[in-house]
């Protein structure tokens, strides 16, 4: 075992200064004897998260193919300060990860349920409508906790987004999540899908562009989170571009989705849904992107500095069970040179990372 480490400098959310021991894999303020001092001044933040993420899919959305493929992706994001990831859905089982002192903590759904021949190839497991509920208990033991289901996606033949299933087969899936103890997030990114999981009660929606003010207002009363992936919605261009051609409905509805993006996630926040960090890295985006989907959030949603940080750190940790710098927590810990809630943009260069009680960075 490393030695003990200390750190002192204002500590977030609680705006003190205060020292800090970590002992091993856990946070302490009674002090260590012989424990090595990382970093004196500063701004201390219980560990970043990425709340919608996949290090078990390669650059260019094909499954990985070894374990050691998921930890270097996932050493990406830990490099920029991403030190708990949850992984909205992987093709590849990697439970031997969990425990791994170089890679984040993580909570992870296991395959993504989607409906026959309408996803990414290989991705999920693609099933019809009676199959759906026994599926997704399934894949609840695979993952530690989420489930992730595909609620809709291009219907080839109507030309435009549909949802995956009928209603009642997709407020079927929210129970059997529930039944099995595990949580349900649903990628979503039409107006009809989204409507159907927030009222069957699902945990998180993904993307949610389809979202109108009353569901807004919904999903607060019912404290359903949102993880809107900027990044992932401003490729709606390229997806509607490569599209144009074959389905013109599609892609004009995928731009106007995206056009009113901003909008909805403002109004989200505004009727007080949680709001939660996540790149959706993976497939088609990059892995180490936290800081960026954070400015995005603040510049284009509107989302107040403290907010993007609660988001994306102590507020995504209680969210999904990894206590912070509280006695007892998990010794994962960013420090920035400056105030992040004074100049947001300090997030892009973090000054020290320490995961699970040992110096990244
Ligand atoms: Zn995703």
């Amino acid at each position: 075992m490393p030695g003990a480490l200390h750190v002192r400098g204002v500590v977030l959310p609680d705006d003190e200064v205060r020292d800090l021991w970590l002992d091993g894999d856990r946070i302490t303020t009674t002090p260590v004897a012989d424990a090595t001092t990382v970093a004196d001044r500063g701004f201390i933040l219980p560990g970043l998260v990425d709340a919608h993420c996949h290090i078990g899919i390669a650059r260019g959305g094909a499954p990985i193919g070894s374990l050691a493929q998921a930890r270097q992706l996932a050493t990406v994001d830990r490099d920029a300060g991403v030190l708990a990831i949850r992984d909205a859905g992987s093709p590849y089982p990697y439970p031997e990860l969990d425990d791994d002192p170089d890679v984040p903590r993580l909570a992870r759904a296991g395959r993504h349920v989607a409906p026959p021949r309408r996803y990414l190839r290989d991705i999920g497991v693609e099933v019809a409508a009676p199959d759906v509920a026994a599926t997704v208990a399934e894949q609840a033991r695979a993952g530690n906790g989420w489930v992730k289901l595909v609620g809709d996606w291009i219907e080839r033949d109507a030309g435009d987004l549909a949802p995956a299933w009928d209603a009642a087969t997709m407020a079927a899936a929210v129970d059997a999540a529930h039944a099995a103890d595990a949580r349900i997030a649903v990628h979503t990114f039409s107006e009809s899908a989204v409507e159907i999981m927030v009222r069957a009660g699902v945990d998180s929606v993904e993307h949610g562009t389809g979202l109108s003010v009353d569901l807004v207002d919904e999903m607060a009363r019912r404290g359903t989170a949102l993880v809107p992936t900027m990044i992932n919605i401003a490729t709606f261009g390229d997806i509607a571009a490569r599209a144009r051609e074959k389905f013109p409905g599609y892609a004009k509805h995928m731009l106007a989705l995206r056009d009113g993006f901003p909008t909805v996630v403002r109004a989200a926040y505004e009727a007080g849904v949680p709001i939660y960090v996540g790149t959706d890295a993976g497939g088609g985006i990059d892995h180490g992107l936290a800081a960026r989907e954070m400015l995005l959030l603040h510049e284009k949603a509107g989302m107040s500095t403290v907010d993007v940080l609660r988001a994306a750190s102590w507020g995504a940790r209680d969210w999904l069970g990894f206590p912070g710098l509280v006695e007892g927590g998990l010794a994962d810990l960013v420090v920035y040179d400056t105030d992040p809630r004074a100049d947001l943009r300090v997030v892009q260069a973090p000054k020290r990372i320490i995961l699970r009680g040992r110096v990244v960075a």
